[in-house]
């Protein structure tokens, strides 16, 4: 009988490189794919153009007659990019995205071909997604949902689909996707952002938050990866003993890309950037067949879109190079997890990082308050924030023996540490003309410098300032980043609207100068919220000590983390920033317990199977032979056979041993799941999953990775971590 695994590492030896061609320059390939501005100039005519120009910078709406010209200018063009399908493209909260092929061809009331794509098909589309999650807001039967075009991410063609990118809401106006909120909450941060702006520069008209995401991912053969059943269906290994060597000589990391991998990489990177991706940086990861790929940043929403694009680009690609993309967060243990760090920031249409400091005191004290501002949004809602990046695959890294931790704390280094501790002793109401100039000389004025040598960067927290960004590292390789930015750019708004208020109080009720103000409401900021910042090491155990005594959240799985966002607080946060409403809220929850759950199962599913089908077998197939072995020796050698049959024995035992373990945690493990799956209530299935299900897989691997030690290598049954993860 041939094992897979076998034959996959066969055919994984025996893969040739696949070439691409790297010719010319990738900035003439750029975006050629995208319906961008270029091409708006090109097929739209003058009013078409300015219309949805507008629509675009403002939000504005755009009328049935413009509507029907664009459609007709983009089908034109997609056309003559090969496009016979169009979709609309949209984000579900199952946490990836969605398409609905519809051919441009229709046939006229007699029977005749057509080339149909009119604004209607542009604007609305009612996919029958009726089985998509929607928290109980959608009942299948009464209110259904539809798809809507967002014109501020630009259309695409991939492959031979004309792709709309859409927001996905129900007919009662309810959001039904990741997109929408996130789009409620940049608009919320834009108007906020702008109006504290403005008290830097009246030219400012608009915010815009940006996002850089670095996505982190290992890439195995296909293979390998397929011969690996749990891989296949849960996206990890569930079972492995970690090979003799993983990353403890930090040879893989930013060493030598293999050479499938470049080629992987090479063709990912083009047809990226025919997307108008604009990926730019490649390199190894620290775990052994780990790597990243970071973008130049983008505005945010767009940067979203990118990032689930990029997704699908990546698997279909690797699959073109005999390879497999894991997004897993932790697919193999002992090594290191994924990651998709958001870099954040806030740019204005002027042209400035509102993060970045500038050149004069003015311009430093405009960084200060969004500086502040955003470390205030954070300390007061670290729990929201957490909660934002929460999932089952997520909690491996969250909160385990992983970085990062599972608690919010902001580092930002030991020279803004100093200007904060100067800040807060300013004097309360008027300022001195010598207090303000030693502000604006050694306070104020001292950042650019110090930034320009600040090198001090702490790898171990999970909430870092960057020089000019802030870096958000929990944030997991699987996600959607629509996720955690929709959080953090409503907490952020919804600070600096609270912070406009008490500085226009202080102009209005006390007279004070506009610097004056904010260096008051600053200062008071800065005492409030000290306890969110920490600059040590954020994954050593004095520091969980230290948070609980600081009274930060420290939620370690899922369940907990998502309990914040059923409270007042919180659905007051959303409420008054039009975020997400109450019941979009709960909703929300409720798709995030439940897709807890449905893991959780699949996984104790799929741990039952590997025990009774590949782990139990196999060693009973090496106990036998062992048996044999005595048996054989004990006919030869009679009662003088003890000598030479005690080893063998011994693991019959030790074998036996786990076998019984094995299937007696399995079944009681199977049984805690038949009742857990009877309980009413996501809230509590998910506890139950959590706190008296999952600890049993624990039990099952640490059995089954004993036997796989033992167990003679031609009968394991399952690609161990020494082949998926070495073979290049
Ligand atoms: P790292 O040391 O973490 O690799 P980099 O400077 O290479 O940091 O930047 C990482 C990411 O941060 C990149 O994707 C980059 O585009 C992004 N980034 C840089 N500036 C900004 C900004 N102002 N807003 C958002 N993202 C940014
Ligand atoms: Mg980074």
């Amino acid at each position: 009988m041939s094992i897979p695994r076998f034959e996959a590492i066969v055919q994984s030896l025996n893969r040739a490189v696949i070439s691409v061609e790297e010719k010319g320059r990738r900035s003439d390939i750029f975006g050629v794919n995208v319906f961008n501005e270029a091409k708006m100039l090109q097929y739209l005519t003058k009013d078409a153009y300015e219309s949805l120009k507008d629509a675009i910078v403002t939000g504005s709406k755009i009328d049935r007659k413009i509507a029907d010209q664009v459609a007709e200018a983009i089908k034109g063009w997609a056309i003559t990019m090969g496009a016979t399908h169009y979709t609309h493209w949209f984000q579900p909260l199952t946490g990836s995205t969605a398409e609905k092929h519809d051919a441009f061809f229709d046939l006229t009331l007699d029977g005749r071909a057509l080339e149909k794509f009119g604004g209607g098909q542009l604007v609305q589309q009612e996919p029958d997604a009726s089985s998509f999650p929607s928290g109980g807001i959608r009942n299948t039967f009464e209110a259904r949902g539809y798809t809507a075009w967002d014109p501020t991410s630009p259309a695409f063609v991939y492959g031979t689909t004309l792709c709309i990118p859409t927001i996905f809401v129900s007919y009662t106006g309810e959001a039904l996707d990741n997109k929408a909120p996130l789009l409620r909450a940049l608009g919320a941060v834009d108007e906020a952002a702008t109006q504290v702006a403005k008290y830097f520069d009246k030219n400012v008209t608009k915010v815009n938050a940006t996002l850089g995401w670095e996505q982190e991912y290992f890439l195995i053969d296909k293979a390998l990866a397929y011969s690996r059943p749990d891989i296949v269906i849960t996206g990890r290994t569930l079972l492995g003993v970690a090979a003799p060597k993983g990353q403890q000589l930090d040879d893989h990391y930013f060493g030598v890309i293999p050479s499938r991998v470049l080629s992987f990489m090479s063709d990912l990177e083009k047809e990226c950037t025919k997307l108008g991706i604009p990926v730019k940086t490649r390199h190894n990861e620290v775990a052994p067949n780990q790597f990243e790929l970071a973008p130049v940043f983008e505005e945010a929403n767009l940067a979203v879109d990118h990032n689930l694009l990029l997704m699908d680009v990546m698997d279909k690609i690797a699959d073109r190079h005999n390879l497999k993309v894991l997004f897993h967060e932790k697919p193999f243990a002992g090594v290191n997890g994924s990651g998709k760090h958001n870099n954040w920031s806030l740019a204005t249409d002027t042209g400035v990082n509102l993060l970045s400091p500038g050149s004069t005191p003015m311009k430093n004290l405009q960084f200060l308050t969004f500086f502040v501002n955003t470390i205030k949004a954070v300390d007061t809602y670290e729990e929201v924030l957490r909660s934002s990046i929460a999932s089952a695959s997520n909690d491996h890294r969250l909160g385990a023996n992983e970085a990062p931790p599972a608690i919010f704390s902001i580092f930002i280094g030991k020279q803004l540490s100093s200007v904060l501790d100067e800040l807060e002793g300013v004097s309360q109401g008027k300022l001195s003309p010598e207090e303000k100039t030693e502000l604006k000389l050694n306070v104020v004025g001292k950042i650019p410098e110090i930034l320009l040598d600040n090198t001090d960067r702490n790898r171990t927290s999970p909430f870092a300032f960057t020089g000019n960004k802030f870096e958000m590292r929990g944030v997991g390789s699987k996600t959607n980043c629509a996720k955690p930015m929709t959080v953090l750019n409503t907490i952020v708004a919804k600070q600096l609207k609270d912070f406009k208020k008490e500085v226009d109080l202080l102009l209005d009720k006390k007279g004070l100068k506009k610097d004056e103000a904010i260096f008051n409401v600053l200062r008071e900021y800065i005492k409030t919220c000290k306890r969110i910042r920490f600059d040590g090491d954020g994954y050593s155990k004095d520091w969980e000590t230290e948070a609980k005594k600081r009274k930060l959240s420290n939620n370690k799985n899922t369940p907990e983390a998502l309990k914040i966002l059923s409270s007042k607080d919180t659905i007051d946060l959303f409420k008054s920033m039009k975020v997400l409403s109450e019941v979009e809220l709960g909703a929300r929850m409720e798709v995030e317990l439940e897709t807890y759950v449905m893991h959780l199962q699949i996984e104790g599913q799929m741990y039952k199977n590997l025990v009774y089908n590949s782990v139990i077998p196999s060693a009973i197939a090496y106990q036998n032979k062992l048996i044999t072995n005595v048996t054989g020796l004990k006919e030869i050698y009679g009662a003088a056979h003890k000598g030479f049959t005690e080893a063998q024995l011994s693991m019959v035992e030790e074998i036996g041993e786990h076998i019984s373990a094995l299937k007696k945690a399995t079944d009681t493990m199977s049984n805690a799941q038949n009742k857990a799956d009877k309980l009413t209530g996501t809230a509590k299935m998910a506890e139950v999953y959590c706190n008296d299900i999952k600890p049993y897989f624990d039990t099952i691997r640490s059995h089954a990775d004993q036997l796989e030690k033992v167990i003679e290598d031609q009968l394991w049954p399952l690609t161990k971590y020494s082949e998926l993860l070495f073979i290049k």
